[in-house]
């Protein structure tokens, strides 16, 4: 049994909630929507099957985690118009660790159900699924269409021999060749297993969509994935220096994540065995995504995108730093380093690289 010592978002509906600081994860869903939607169109190409399952993995709570069975739904809708097939009942599993907020999901059911009525969508049942992707979650070949954004960068524990990544938490330029070694093969154990139980849940031909954060290049200390941390890194040395963190507590923290490149992520794939890579895309996003071209209104503030950064950040770290440091650090860690973010963001814009694959089972052994 795989342990879990990866704790969630912060939940609820508060200021510092992943509910209101998750505009980042919206941005990366909107980004990988158009090769989504090609894999949806690409699953419903020759079959039309009356019922369908569908789960999305790591699904948090808030406004990102109806937005995407929504848009899988009204997508599916519209491909069996098209072909005048009687549309298909949908049971969608909604996953996520069993200390994530799912009483805020259900409580937003009512609306949600409410909105597909209005569109004339087919019968949609709902269903929460607590627990770990790295366990298994779902009765074997029972589910057509797997989603997870922004999700499967979470390791299921801290990898083990870290003792010399010392005043860093996690792989920097210093890093000796042993730690970005212990953060690799952790990723490499959990991405395999996380693909062998998926294909034990997954029908014969079901589809798998991922997208994560990952890096440009082989480097593992490569910028893109690694300046962000080395600053927040920064900000808790400064509270070393003042006192209020002792030292050996930075010692002792890393992140429980990884951001792998395309030939890690290929391999692992490839040497897993049950699924097919149908697609490999990558983009990037800003890392305070309000700093868009497109988007006209936007005049770059360095101390109002440092704010942003650190409140997503902050969203989606906190229980994990709180229960190492302690809740006492919070509000003056995440000061700092929205200081040092806007002082960064001023002289350089570095964005995170998001990975975005798209799989088919193949075929089952027959029993
Ligand atoms: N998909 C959402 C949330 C992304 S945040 C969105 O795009 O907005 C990442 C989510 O993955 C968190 O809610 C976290 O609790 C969840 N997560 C991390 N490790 C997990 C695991 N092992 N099993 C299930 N969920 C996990």
């Amino acid at each position: 049994m795989v342990v879990i010592s990866v704790p969630c978002m912060n939940g609820g509906r508060g200021e510092a909630s992943y509910a209101k600081n998750s505009d980042i994860q919206r941005t990366v869903i909107s980004k990988a929507w158009p090769f989504l939607e090609e894999t949806i169109k690409d699953t419903f190409s020759s079959s039309f099957p009356g019922c369908f399952n569908v789960a999305d993995l790591g699904c948090s709570s808030g406004p990102n985690t109806f937005l995407v069975i929504s848009k899988i739904i009204e997508t599916i809708h519209k491909l069996y118009h098209q072909v005048n097939k009687k549309l298909p009942e949908f049971q969608v599993f909604l996953n996520d660790l069993p200390g994530n907020d799912f009483n805020s999901i259900f409580e937003s059911l009512p609306d949600f159900y409410k909105r597909i009525k209005k569109d004339k969508f087919g019968p949609c049942f709902i269903a929460g699924m607590p627990g770990s992707f790295y366990e298994r979650l779902f009765q074997s070949r029972s589910i057509n269409f797997i989603h997870s954004s922004y999700s499967v960068h979470w390791l299921s524990k801290v990898p083990e021999n870290l003792e010399t990544n010392k005043r860093n938490i996690y792989i920097t330029k210093s890093s000796p060749p042993s730690v970005c070694q212990a953060f690799l093969e952790q990723f490499q154990r959990d991405f395999s297993a996380f693909l062998s139980l998926r294909s034990e849940e997954i029908v014969s031909g079901g589809r798998m969509f991922l997208t994560f954060i990952g890096r440009s290049i082989a480097d593992p200390s490569s910028k893109d994935c690694c300046r962000l941390w080395e600053l927040l890194t920064k900000a808790l040395i400064q509270l070393v220096n003042e006192g209020l963190v002792e030292e050996a507590d930075v010692d002792s923290f890393n992140l429980p994540c990884y951001f792998p490149c395309e030939e890690e992520v290929k391999s692992i794939v490839r040497e897993q065995g049950s699924f097919i890579l149908d697609t490999f895309e990558s983009f990037e996003v800003n890392w305070d995504p309000s700093d868009d071209v497109n988007n006209k209104s936007f005049v770059f503030n360095k101390d109002r995108c440092g704010q942003n950064v650190a409140n997503s950040i902050r969203a989606v770290t906190e229980p994990t730093l709180a229960s190492h440091f302690g809740n006492a650090v919070i509000d003056p860690l995440f000061a700092r380093f929205a200081t040092l973010v806007a002082e960064h963001l001023a002289v350089e814009k570095t964005k995170h690289i998001s990975l975005v694959i798209s799989m088919t089972r193949k075929q089952h052994a027959q029993p």
